[in-house]
C-alpha cells in the first residue's frame, strides 16, 4: 500500500506551500486507502521551537489532516531516530560506501585553487577512523531520477561531489536523516517541494547504498507571487494561520491550494475536497511555477461563504464579533452580510454601526460623502424620518423624495446618509440597515452629523 509522508521542519509559521504539499500527499493517501505519515524534522535544535510544531499540527488539523483519520499516522519526530541515523552512517562506512574526512574548507581550497570546486576526494583512500563522513559518489555515468511531475531528470555523477552525511561529532545531516527515516517509515512515494530536487540524486544513491529500492519521486512546482518571485515569508503573506485568523474558510483554502499546480482537467475550479480526491493524479501536476493569487483566493472564499447555510455562517462569524454585541440584532442582518463579504473578518466593519454608541469616524469617508447638498439631504431626511413608516421601502421612497428636492439621484442622496448612520461609504443595504438600527438611533445620528 501507498505510504507518503509530510516532513516539515518546525522553523517558523506554517507556510501555504507546506499546506499544498501536505494536501497533495493527503489526497494520495485517501484515494488509495494508503497512509500519510507526519514526521516533524526537528533535528535543527537551534532553529526549532515547540510552538511551531504545535502550529503545524493545528494548521494541518484545520485543513482536515490528522487526528482520527485512518489515513493518518504520526506525528513522529526525527530527533527520536538519531540512533538509526548513526547506525546507517556506520553501515555505509563499514560497507566502504562512505569514509571519514578531516579536510577543512580551506584545505580543499588550497588544493583545488577554488572556492567553488566540490570536494576533491582527498580522504577517500586515507583510511581515517574519525572526522566527518562523506558518501562516495560514482565518478562516471549519470544518476537518473524518474520524477512523476518532472519526468526523467539526469544528474551527471562527475558534478556530484562526495557529500557529507555526518558531521565530525557524528550528528547526521538532513540529506541522510531524511532518507533513513523514509526507509524506516516504509515510504513508497516522496512528494515534496521542487526545491529539494537537487538533493534527490544524492538521496537516491543513499537509498541504493542502504540496500533499499528508492521511492517514487514527485517534485511539485514552486509557488510564486504576482511578480513571479518565489513566495517568501519576508515578502509575502505565507502563514496558513494568518489566512485562518483573517476569516478564510478551511474548505475554500483547501480548494484553492489544490489548484496550485493541479486541476481536475475540466474548467471546474470550485470543487469540494471529496470530489477532488479521486481525480488527483501526480502525473497531471504541472511542473511550471504556480501563481498564488490572493485575489482569486478571496473570490473563492466569498463563494464558499455564500454557500454556507445561514446558521452556519452566523456561527462562523462568531469569533469576529465583539462579545458584547447583541446576537439577536446580528441575526437580523447576517443574511445581508453573507452575500457581501469575502473573508469573515469583514463582518466586523459591516455590522459595527449597529452596536457602537457612535459610528466609527473616518475622516476620508466623511469628506467623500459630505459634498454640496449633503446638509440639506440630512436635514430633509431627518424631518421625514420622524413620521415615515419604518420599513425599507418607505425609507427609500422618503430619501428619493428628499433627493429630488435637491436635484440629486438616490445614489448621490444616499452617500451622506450612509456615512452619518454607519460611518462608512460602503456597507450593507442602507434602508435595511436603518430599519434594524431603529428610528431613535437613526435620528440621533443624523442630528449628530448635522451638529
Ligand atoms: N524537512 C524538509 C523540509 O521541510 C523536508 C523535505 C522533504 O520533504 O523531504 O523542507
Amino acid at each position: 500500500t501507498l505510504r507518503v509522508r509530510f516532513a516539515p521542519s518546525p522553523t517558523g509559521m506554517f507556510h501555504v506551500g507546506g499546506a499544498r504539499s501536505a494536501l497533495f500527499n493527503w489526497a494520495l493517501a485517501e484515494q488509495s486507502g494508503g497512509r500519510f505519515v507526519l514526521r516533524v524534522e526537528d533535528t535543527d535544535a537551534a532553529r526549532n521551537r515547540p510552538e511551531w510544531t504545535e502550529g503545524i499540527i493545528s494548521a494541518l488539523a484545520w485543513i482536515g489532516i490528522g487526528g482520527e483519520s485512518p489515513y493518518f499516522e504520526g506525528p513522529y519526530f526525527q530527533s527520536a531516530y538519531e540512533e538509526q541515523h548513526r547506525a546507517a552512517v556506520a553501515k555505509l562506512v563499514a560497507d566502504g560506501k562512505a569514509y571519514f574526512c578531516t579536510c577543512t574548507r580551506d584545505d580543499v581550497k588550497a588544493r583545488t585553487g577554488s572556492e567553488h570546486q566540490g570536494y576533491d576526494g582527498f580522504c577517500r583512500t586515507r583510511g581515517l577512523t574519525e572526522g566527518a563522513v562523506r558518501f562516495r559518489t560514482p565518478d562516471e555515468g549519470v544518476t537518473v531520477v524518474d520524477d512523476l511531475v518532472r519526468g526523467r531528470v539526469e544528474f551527471p555523477n562527475k558534478a556530484m561531489e562526495d557529500f557529507v552525511v555526518a558531521r565530525g561529532d557524528g550528528s547526521p545531516l538532513f540529506v541522510l536523516a531524511n532518507v533513513v527515516d523514509d526507509i524506516e517509515m516504509r515510504i513508497t512515494h516522496v512528494v515534496r517541494a521542487e526545491e529539494h530536487l537537487s538533493n534527490t540524486p544524492k538521496q537516491q544513491l543513499l537509498w541504493d547504498a542502504l540496500g533499499v529500492a528508492p521511492p517514487v519521486w514527485a517534485h511539485i512546482p514552486v509557488i510564486v507571487n504576482e511578480k513571479r518571485q518565489k513566495l517568501s515569508k519576508r515578502r509575502d503573506k505565507v502563514a496558513l494561520e494568518s489566512y485562518r485568523d483573517e476569516g478564510y474558510l478551511a474548505e475554500a483554502m483547501v480548494n484553492y491550494l489544490m489548484l496550485l499546480g493541479w486541476g481536475p482537467g475540466d474548467d471546474r475550479e470550485i470543487m469540494p475536497w471529496s470530489e477532488m480526491v479521486p481525480l488527483f493524479k501526480l502525473s497531471d501536476v504541472n511542473p511550471s511555477p504556480a501563481f498564488f493569487d490572493e485575489k482569486k483566493l478571496r473570490a473563492f472564499n466569498g463563494e464558499y461563504i455564500r454557500a454556507l447555510p445561514l446558521e452556519v455562517f452566523v456561527r462562523r462569524c462568531e469569533p469576529f464579533l465583539d462579545p458584547s454585541w447583541g446576537r439577536e440584532t446580528f441575526a437580523k442582518v447576517a443574511a445581508l452580510a453573507q452575500t457581501r463579504i469575502s473573508v469573515l473578518s469583514e463582518i466586523t466593519a459591516n455590522v459595527d454601526f449597529l452596536f457602537l454608541d457612535e459610528p466609527v469616524f473616518d475622516p476620508a469617508s466623511w469628506a467623500k460623502a459630505m459634498k454640496a447638498g449633503a446638509r440639506e439631504i440630512l436635514s430633509g431626511y431627518l424631518a421625514r424620518l420622524e413620521t415615515v413608516s419604518f420599513d425599507p421601502e418607505s425609507l427609500k421612497t422618503a430619501l428619493e423624495e428628499v433627493g429630488l428636492e435637491q436635484g440629486l439621484k438616490l445614489g448621490k442622496a444616499q452617500a451622506p446618509v450612509r456615512v452619518a448612520v454607519t460611518g462608512r461609504t460602503v456597507g450593507l443595504p442602507l434602508f435595511e440597515s436603518i430599519e434594524v438600527l431603529g428610528r431613535e438611533r437613526t435620528l440621533d445620528r443624523l442630528r449628530a452629523a448635522l451638529a
